[in-house]
């Protein structure tokens, strides 16, 4: 891990002002885990730089070599039945995404990963920073008239035109970008008024933080970036220009947060 190149973040993502303090609790050396001193956003103080992100930090190594880490934990037990729990948890939410996705016009997948989450209907396309992932990626989206590039999504979504996509879908991606801010002014560009982005992250005020602490598993180092909680996501999103819509209210007993950031209908692009 030595070899990664990776740069401190200037200012907190949330309300844009310099000045964090370290959380020793969740920080494991080189990246510090920063609690923002103005607004109490917790974040990575320190991020890998997105080359590194392509190839080398790239989704798939870091969770597999994240499972052998877990594997060896005392509470390896414990952590199968979350898992479990998660993946039922996933189901469901994913099932809310899906009925939110239009049947028609055009749909984007920031983090597609290997295949798309988009339901059949809408044009789909697809942004990727894994270089492996994007390859298998492709001929899903081509074969639906769609296309997937290979690219940071801060860059691969200045391709599209403004007033563009009917939605936008980020599901465990924005814990991962160094930029939240500037996708999420981006994508709100390329958004058709009305248009909504749908989107899921890991919600570091679950109460199974508190209670799984350091092993929590939405501590992932170096590749989750932003630790978000209901409060944090919302005025991110609000100081942008969307209107913040729960699709999880009950979000406290839920590792996620998942919601619904709308383009007003009235805002210009
Ligand atoms: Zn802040």
């Amino acid at each position: 891990m030595s070899e990664v190149r990776s740069h401190e973040r200037p200012v907190c993502e949330v309300c844009s002002k310099t000045g964090a303090t370290v959380v020793d609790k969740y920080t494991r050396s080189p990246w510090p885990v920063v609690a923002c001193n103005s607004c109490g956003f917790v974040y990575l103080g320190r991020v890998p730089d997105y080359e590194d992100l392509s190839v080398n930090l790239a989704w798939e190594k870091q969770a597999a070599e994240e499972k052998q880490r877990r594997k060896k934990n005392k509470l390896a037990r414990f952590d199968a039945l979350t898992r479990f729990r998660l993946k039922f948890g996933k189901l469901v939410d994913r099932a809310r995404h899906t009925r939110a996705v239009p049947a028609t016009g055009r749909v984007l997948e920031i983090g597609c990963g290997p295949s798309t989450r988009i339901p059949e209907g809408p044009t789909p396309y697809g942004i990727e920073i894994s270089e492996a992932l994007s390859k298998r990626a492709q001929p899903i989206f081509e074969g639906r008239g769609g296309a997937v590039y290979h690219e940071p999504a801060t860059d691969g979504i200045e391709r599209f035109e403004d007033n563009f996509f009917d939605s936008i879908l980020m599901r465990s991606y924005l814990e991962h970008e160094a930029q939240p801010r500037l996708i999420l002014e981006r994508a709100f560009k390329r958004l058709k008024p009305g248009g909504k982005i749908l989107l899921r992250s890991p919600n570091y005020n679950s109460a199974n933080r508190f209670i799984r602490g350091s092993e929590w598993c939405g501590f992932r180092f170096p590749d989750h970036v932003n630790y978000f909680t209901p409060r944090s996501l919302k005025a991110l999103a609000e100081s942008v220009g969307y209107e913040f819509h729960w699709m999880n209210w009950m979000s406290l007993f839920d590792d996620n947060l998942i919601v619904e950031l709308k383009k007003p209908q009235a805002a210009a692009a």
